[in-house]
């Protein structure tokens, strides 16, 4: 729980602001989404004109959630206060904030939180950034409407995997059962972000499962621009196969890396309790949590691989 003077002095920036910029992370998950639509309906409920930006816009997944149309991706008009939500550091809300310089306000709980803003709240203990959320509008006295609870809830269940990753507190539980109680669907929710994929995600599975490789208790396996064309999948992410290396029995660290068109590779680490991977994402400028962790890492796929098997291989 945060202690009471930060909540007080977030009351009082919201208070004296008129128009809010909201903003959270590229490659946006459902916590990001979920967090800022929240937060974004909720100060609107209270009388403030919002601005919600995404700057690699609402993945389809999430375009069932209301508001989700009024999500833009750049900046409109003028703003005299700015929120980053779910976001470790500045860089990762990409160029949103850049005429501003800064964020005004931090709403975050990665434990790699950098605290880049004015104000900061980084509650490590929560499970997304969702349910600090929702403790914000319990002390300010704001309702849970059921569109509302419909983002945030998405982001509790898509940040803790459906309530079974090792962050997961009866706290957490409990605001699940106060989200749901204003009547969302949380089976529709949960099946369509965790469960639900598309014939093309499946089949691009396919060609990562066939890269896997392992080594004692690691597993990584790679995807490459070529495998994605090949497939025609749509989109630049894993499609959440990192979820399938991590149910492997017998490992303690799996790695994904995505060649990206930009001559980027996108990696995501996964690990068991007792391991923390935040610290080798950090390495390569990335951060997360102790066992979920992700950087983007310039370079060839190749050589970002052998480059992150080496950190990895540390770790066990
Ligand atoms: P991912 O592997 O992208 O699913 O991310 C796993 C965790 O690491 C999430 O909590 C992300 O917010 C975090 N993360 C992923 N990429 C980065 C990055 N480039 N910088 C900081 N945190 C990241
Ligand atoms: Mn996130
Ligand atoms: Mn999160």
């Amino acid at each position: 729980m945060m202690d009471n003077s930060p909540v007080s002095a977030l009351k009082a920036q919201i208070d004296a602001a008129h128009r809010i910029l909201l903003t959270s992370h590229i490659r946006p998950d459902g916590d990001a989404v979920g967090s800022l639509l929240g937060l974004g309906l909720a100060l609107q409920d209270i009388g403030k004109e919002v601005n919600l930006v995404l700057e690699d816009g609402v993945p389809v997944i999430f375009r069932h959630l209301p508001g989700s149309e009024e999500i833009y991706k750049k900046p409109i008009g003028v703003y005299d206060l700015t929120i980053a939500l779910d976001c470790s550091d500045i860089s990762r809300v990409g160029n949103v904030l850049d005429e501003h310089g800064q964020a005004d306000i931090n709403i975050d709980h990665h434990p790699t939180n950098t605290y880049f803003g004015r104000l900061n709240f980084v509650d490590t203990k929560a499970v997304a950034t969702a349910e600090i959320i929702v403790d914000l509008m319990s002390a300010f006295d704001i309702p849970l409407t059921k569109n509302i609870a419909a983002s945030l809830l998405t982001g509790i269940i898509m940040d803790s995997l459906g309530f079974r990753t090792s962050n997961m507190t009866p706290k957490a539980l409990r605001t699940a059962a106060t989200l749901h109680e204003t009547g969302v669907d949380l089976p529709g929710l949960y099946h369509k972000v965790l469960l639900q994929h598309s014939y093309e995600a499946i089949r691009y599975w396919g060609k990562g499962l066939s890269n896997i490789e392992r080594e004692g208790r690691l597993i990584w396996t790679t995807l490459s621009l070529e495998d994605r064309r090949e497939i025609g999948y749509p989109g630049r992410d894993d499609a959440d196969l990192v979820n399938v290396l991590s149910s492997v029995e017998d490992i303690d660290i799996c790695v994904i890396l995505v060649e990206q068109s930009d001559g980027t590779v996108k990696v995501s680490w996964r690990a068991q309790p007792g391991f923390d991977v935040s610290g080798v994402a950090m390495q390569f400028d990335g951060g997360g949590h102790k066992p979920a962790a992700g950087a983007t890492i310039p370079g060839h796929l190749d050589h970002v691989t052998r480059d992150v098997l080496e950190a990895t291989r540390k770790l066990l």
